[in-house]
């Protein structure tokens, strides 16, 4: 069966929800989803899963989570999620939970690597030898793309938790429970809950929340390009889905702080190389997906 024909799972697990998603090629069949709650959740998606392929039977599964995952084959903690603080997960056997119960090929990766490679095949990243996933949901994440291979070391990247450069006269002390006032400390979902007297669904666009929040971003993609040299830098996640205000000012203040450093790199060509996702809120399910269709094809897509 080809790539394209063959049936594939991809379980997204998110900060704040989880995602189960059945698709051929890269056509969405079936769709369910979760409160990401305590790994029990793991229970309810293979209860899920056991049901589809009764009817639909699949030929491989992709897991893209949330991190930080311990992702290196030749190590007894492969697959498990590392020190995450979140509750229940840290430890978690999540690649051991699915691989037990299906006899199918399974890829696990982190969620913004899988979109990453996603918006690589089908997305706003297609053409680039070296490119990025961003996430700035309930965490702050980044998945990196070199030549269609997901860059991996001692662990994999992390870089929502550096620090950047503080605004001037932001005294908000940080919502990270491992650094405080790291990337994700400052505008990840619990920070903005914190930073935001309202439900920050509520605030309004105009607030001035939002010029810190694009500040800091600024911050951190300026640092990226100058660390990373993308051709491609899709900013994702919850945050940058429902504020489209963000994105054109991380360009245009990212060309600020480069000062013409880079001497083509100027407000416009940041803003073709800083983008939304071309999948839009797909590119995590969508990522989940392309994980298993590499698990699915290894002689195609070697890793
Ligand atoms: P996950 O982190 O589970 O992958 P998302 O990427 O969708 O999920 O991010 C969810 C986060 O998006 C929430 O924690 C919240 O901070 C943020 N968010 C959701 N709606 C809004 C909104 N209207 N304005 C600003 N932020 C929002
Ligand atoms: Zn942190």
């Amino acid at each position: 069966m080809s790539t394209s024909e063959a049936l594939i799972v991809g379980l997204e697990l998110g900060g704040t929800k989880c995602i189960a998603t059945l698709a051929q090629g890269r056509t969405i069949l079936r769709q369910q989803r979760w409160p990401t709650g305590t790994a029990d959740t793991l229970y309810a998606m293979s209860e899920a899963l056991a049901l589809w392929q009764e009817d639909a039977p699949f030929t491989a599964i992709g897991i893209a989570s949330f991190g930080p995952l311990h992702l290196d084959r030749r190590k007894p903690n492969f697959g498990r999620m590392g020190n995450t603080p979140k509750p229940g997960w840290a430890g978690c056997d999540i690649y051991g939970h699915f691989a037990s119960r299906f006899a199918v090929p399974i890829a696990i990766d982190t969620d913004v690597a899988g979109a990453a490679l996603a918006e690589g095949m089908w997305g706003a990243s297609q053409g680039c030898a070296v490119h990025a996933y961003a996430t700035v949901g309930t965490g702050v994440g980044l998945g990196l793309v070199v030549n269609g291979q997901v860059l991996h070391g001692h662990l994999h990247p992390e870089a929502g938790h550096v620090r950047v450069r503080r605004q001037p006269g932001d005294m908000f002390k940080g919502a990270c429970p491992s650094h405080g006032d790291c990337l994700e400390g400052l505008v990840g979902g619990p920070a903005l809950a914190a930073r935001s007297p309202v439900p920050v669904a509520d605030m309004p666009d105009d607030d001035p929340l939002w010029d810190r929040v694009a500040a800091d971003l600024a911050e951190w993609t300026t640092m990226l390009i100058l660390t990373l040299s993308p051709e491609r830098l899709v900013l994702g996640g919850g945050v940058m889905q429902s504020r489209p205000l963000l994105l054109p000012r991380i360009a245009r203040q990212s060309a600020a702080l480069l000062n013409l450093y880079i001497d083509d790199l100027d407000s416009a060509a940041l803003e073709r190389l800083i983008v939304a996702p071309g999948l839009g809120a797909d590119a995590g399910p969508l990522g989940a997906i392309h994980l298993g269709q590499r698990a699915a094809n290894p002689d195609i897509f070697v890793s």
